[in-house]
């Protein structure tokens, strides 16, 4: 079984689609599973449609129901030939915008949103579903809220995944061309739910993972991950080959190619994922496997939003049991901590999301005296081996110089040099470290 995701951009257009459904039936040995995810800009808008809902804004809701699904009322004149096909493509849209209204009227909650956001995914398979069906493509689509479930901590249970999907599959097992949903899934109480944004690639290698697939392959718009990030940096290039945890802290420290946590599941069944561009198949693109390929720095990616807590305490000089109390306070909050630098009077501790920062702040004040820092970012250097590397830390250092680097992370991975800088220096690090890094200006 291979699998094959698509993003919102592989899918925006008609043509793209059309595409695709090229590209899933190139090579037909395999039975394959094709993830889709939301037409590109389907999902903001949907985020748009609930924020607008839950301020009670229902003019401004309504408005960005219709103006989506005029979206769609054009996407399928130009997706299908056939009246007959028309006519299906047609009714999707209406079934699902009269959902949206029917939203509109009742009141607001935090599970109706979720419904809301599960829409783009829906309507993306349903109607390229009907493409396949015009083409005489035989396929079967598979539900994604059938098998895909996420557990009260919002964690997917791969092992009741694989029982529900194998069922599926097994029942039938004379197909051999899947569509599914990226994104959404089933909540334990049995809402539905999704997996975060850019979830689809959580998806996919979920799927890779439950059904031990040959490979997951990842279509997006460009050729593989880059050294740099492309959004903020004219000259990258394509990484042929990274290892499984090269490619994870990438993805967690903000390479947006990737969703931040899904290489996990593909890891851990040592599935190969590969980073196809969908506007350019035969390019080489990236494979993430168990082999690193070669040692040294692979690339830097950049993470916002980043709040810096320091405890500052003359009691944690000699004292032990003084870091677990803090941790504790960052559990009990369910709150990560990513980066952290320790000195015998203060502890810096770095946290991605603010959402608790007011009770944290108040269980640790007993510890010391806190003060938060805001708008930083985390930059991390990716690599195999990298704390082995004899000169990376002098090129990285003389390439910074000119930046107020905040804190330091070294020698917690082998994989991964970080750096906190105030966000409003993030793109002119990226710069500096393409040119000190990779020589690329
Ligand atoms: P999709 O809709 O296919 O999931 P995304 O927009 O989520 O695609 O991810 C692809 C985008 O990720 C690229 O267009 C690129 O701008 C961005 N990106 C950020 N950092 C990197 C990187 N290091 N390498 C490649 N792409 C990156
Ligand atoms: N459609 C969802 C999003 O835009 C999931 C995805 O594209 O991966 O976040
Ligand atoms: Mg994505």
């Amino acid at each position: 079984m291979k699998i094959m995701k698509f993003g919102g951009t592989s899918v925006g257009k008609p043509d793209r689609m059309h595409q695709v459904a090229q590209l899933i039936t190139k090579d037909e040995r395999e039975p394959r599973i094709v993830v889709l995810s939301a037409l590109s800009g389907t999902t903001n808008s949907l985020v748009a449609i609930g924020d607008a809902m839950a301020a009670g804004q229902r003019d401004q809701a309504k408005e960005a129901i219709d103006k989506l699904e005029a979206h769609y009322q054009s996407f399928i004149k130009e997706l299908v030939k056939t009246d007959k096909a028309y006519a299906k493509a047609k009714s999707i849209v209406s079934e699902h915008f009269e959902f949206l209204n029917i939203i509109l009227k009742i009141s607001f909650s935090e599970a109706l949103s979720k419904d809301i956001l599960a829409q783009g995914e829906l309507l993306s398979t349903k109607l390229f579903s009907v493409y396949l069906e015009e083409k005489g493509i035989d396929h079967m689509l598979l539900p994604a809220l059938e098998f895909m479930t996420i557990d009260a901590q919002d964690e997917p249970q791969l092992s009741t995944i694989k029982v529900k999907l194998g069922r599926i599959l097994q029942q039938n097992s004379d197909k051999k061309l899947f569509i599914t949903q990226g994104y959404i899934c089933r909540n334990s109480r049995g809402e539905v739910d999704n997996l975060k944004r850019g979830g689809s690639d959580y998806t996919a290698s979920l799927v890779a993972a439950a059904v031990n697939a040959s490979v997951c392959e990842i279509w997006t718009d460009i050729d593989g991950m880059h050294n740099n990030d492309p959004r903020i940096v004219k000259k990258t290039l394509p990484i042929e080959q990274l290892s499984f945890e090269e490619a994870a802290e990438l993805a967690y420290f903000g390479a947006k190619i990737l969703h931040p946590t899904c290489i996990w599941p593909a890891q851990q069944q040592k599935v190969p994922v590969k980073l196809l561009n969908t506007m350019q198949p035969e390019a080489l693109g990236t494979t993430i496997t168990q082999e690193a390929g070669s040692v040294g720095v692979k690339a830097v990616a950049a993470k916002d939003g980043i709040i810096v807590i320091n405890i500052k305490s003359s009691r944690m000089l000699l004292a032990y049991g003084f870091l677990r109390k803090i941790f504790e306070v960052f559990e009990k909050y369910r709150t990560s901590i990513d980066m952290i630098t320790t000195s015998e009077v203060a502890v810096s501790v770095t946290i991605d999301h603010g959402g608790n920062l007011t009770s944290i702040v108040k269980e640790l004040e007993p510890f010391g005296t806190i003060t938060v820092e805001d708008n930083n970012t985390i930059i991390s250097v990716v690599g195999n081996e990298i704390a082995q590397t004899k000169d990376i830390l002098s090129k990285l250092f003389e390439a910074l110089i000119p930046i107020p680097v905040r804190m330091v992370s070294y020698g917690g991975s082998k994989h991964n040099v970080s750096m906190l800088v105030p966000s409003s220096y993030k793109t002119q690090t990226l710069q500096l470290l393409n040119k000190g890094l990779f020589g690329l200006e």
